[in-house]
């Protein structure tokens, strides 16, 4: 049966696969397609896991003491015919044989199944079984990824291989970390839906940047949809329809195939400077995430790196923490693969929706209680790790002896953050200085995306070379409104007259002071924003580099004589 969820919409167009359901705790699961002839061993792998599980499973019944409770000796009982049910093992085979999956994808596909059945069951003690069923499939994906011969996971991230065409892929989840999201890259899925998050939450940005049509906020979607429905995703409208019928689906496939000219055409733009119809020169410049990124950027024409949010670095490592010289090699990858063109690193902004760890400090501040957005985040994170915090800078400084850097600090507010954060900049140059390490010419600027920041913003023009407005955050803390909460996304405004005020306020003030201000936050890749924005004075825009064709073509078709601060029925006390 037809039916349609509402989500958010964060990433544009439409994308029509079958659903994948996969619940957040096995997002990070290997998924990958196996080549025809590697079933059977694909097969044996997961018969030589179920082997190895039930032989440790008899072993610690064996080894019972003999005052154990009888419960847990059934119990492992229980695991066991659960391990050599048909339902499991002989299903999983299938989704191997038939659609050739990789032997933990099959299996978390599988369990998403019976998973179901068992939250439908009437019985409450059959019902329970389902906490059962998730153990045992938990130690056999554990089995699997400690050499059952699987590829496993690189760097913490899931490993996925590219999709063998005809059969595209929808992932359907509760929620996705951005960590997660990001390993996705080169993914085999064409789309998402998730349960929860915000527009500008974290894990929507990284489904923006991935450029493909993603609805996040969908309330009930990892419930209702089933493994393996027919979906299709309108990342414009922000809806999931779920088994369409042939008249939709062939609507959308128009769709799709429009969506991918207008791509084309504008992929023709590359080579045009964005200049508007009064010649005005505006600067676009790409939001990257990884040092691979780079090469998005420059295929799309970017004039250079706006944002680079480093703390995609220091993600899913369990703790340990990217050291110096793997730091530099990332920046000065990034540098070199900008051919000259400036990169804008920004210091890590951990904590808020971005944990370093899945069941982070920041996490468990969540659960009890505490709100991590207005915690220790970005650079109070930072300023409590003094030597963390000084590695970053060494290696950002390093990086710019190849290549134009300039260095951006997250989340600044207080003068005493000011003071303390220079301080460390000029420490750590002398640092390298008495180490005989080279670094060059770097320009540091403030990110303005706490109310506090935009209204003494004269006060960090005094201190720094540059600003970049983090909208994201500055319509979060401005209007109190948590970006990654789907529940309170209608009030999530950028257009409220409040934050239009202050950005009015950030940008003429920096103009009249002769600094560069950038817009970085989702809103410089809007089109709808762009004349306001430049109405304003702002000619500097930050964005994800799919967005930037979109963008540069409203600029060449706008007279910035035209363009007004006020935006139509709605206006800006100034
Ligand atoms: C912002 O807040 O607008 C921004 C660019 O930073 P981030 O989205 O990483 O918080
Ligand atoms: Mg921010």
């Amino acid at each position: 049966m037809s039916f349609q969820l509402f989500g958010l919409p964060v990433a544009r167009g439409v994308a029509i696969g079958r659903a994948l359901l996969v619940s957040s705790s096995r997002v990070d699961v290997a998924h990958y397609y196996i080549e025809p002839a590697q079933i059977e061993a694909e097969i044996q792998r997961l018969r030589m896991a179920r082997d190895a599980v039930v032989e440790e499973l008899e072993t610690l019944q064996r080894e019972l003491p003999g005052d154990a409770p009888a419960e847990l000796s059934a119990l492992l009982d229980v695991h066991v015919m659960l391990l050599q049910d048909e339902l499991l093992g002989a299903a999983t085979k299938q989704w191997i044989a038939e659609r050739h999956y990789n032997a933990e994808w099959a299996l978390s596909a599988q369990l998403e199944v019976l998973a179901r059945q068992f939250d439908e069951m009437e019985d409450e003690y059959l019902r329970e079984r389902k906490a059962d069923l998730e153990q045992v499939v938990e130690r056999l994906l554990l089995v699997l990824s400690e050499g059952g011969g699987g590829r496993g996971r690189a760097g913490g991230l899931p490993q996925l291989s590219a999709a063998t065409g005809d059969n595209p892929l929808i992932l359907v989840a509760n929620d996705i970390s951005p960590a997660d999201m990001l390993g996705f890259r080169r993914s085999v899925f064409t789309g998402f839906v998730t349960d929860v998050g915000g527009p500008t939450s974290h894990t929507a940005i990284v489904a923006r940047s991935l450029n493909i049509p993603a609805v996040v906020g969908a309330r009930e979607a990892s419930r209702l949809i089933r493994q393996d429905d027919w979906i299709v995703i309108d990342g414009d409208a922000g809806l999931v329809i779920v088994d369409p019928s042939p008249i939709v689906l062939e609507e959308y496939r128009f769709r799709q195939r429009s969506g991918e000219l207008e791509r084309e055409r504008l992929g023709r733009l590359r080579h045009t400077p964005a200049v508007t119809l009064d010649g005005e020169p505006v600067e676009l410049l790409a939001n990257i995430e990884l040092q691979s990124d780079a090469e998005a950027a420059i295929a799309a024409g970017a004039q250079g790196v706006g944002l680079f949010r480093t703390e995609f670095l220091f993600m899913n490592r369990n703790g340990e923490l990217p050291g110096e010289e793997e730091q530099f090699e990332a920046y000065r990858g990034a540098v070199m693969a900008m051919q000259g063109l400036p990169v804008t690193i920004r210091t890590v902004d951990v904590g808020a929706d971005k944990p370093l760890d899945r069941l982070s400090i920041h996490e468990l501040r969540q659960e009890q209680g505490l709100n991590p957005a207005l915690g220790l985040r970005a650079i109070r994170w930072s300023l409590s790790e003094p030597s963390m915090f000084r590695q970053q800078l060494r290696a950002i400084l390093r990086a710019s002896a190849h290549g134009p850097v300039r260095l951006l600090i997250p989340m600044l507010a207080h003068e005493s953050e000011i003071r303390l954060t220079l301080e460390m900049i000029d420490r750590a140059k002398q640092q390298l200085r008495e180490a005989g390490l080279a670094y060059g010419e770097v320009q540091v600027g403030a990110m303005i995306e706490v109310p506090a920041a935009a209204l003494m913003v004269e006060a960090f023009l005094d201190r720094f070379d540059f600003l970049a407005i983090g909208t994201n955050d500055l319509v979060q803390y401005t209007l109190a409104i948590d970006r990654a909460d789907e529940a309170v996304a209608h009030l999530y405004d950028p257009w409220h007259p409040a934050v239009l005020h202050l950005l009015h306020h950030i940008i003429r003030a920096a103009r009249k002071r002769g600094k560069s201000v950038c817009v970085c936050g989702e809103i410089a890749g809007d089109i709808d924003f762009t004349e306001v924005l430049l109405a304003m004075g702002l000619r500097s825009f930050s964005m994800h580099p799919s967005q930037i064709p979109a963008l540069k073509q409203k600029v060449l078709r706008t007279d910035t004589r035209r363009c007004s601060v006020l935006r139509p029925a709605r206006g800006v006390p100034d």
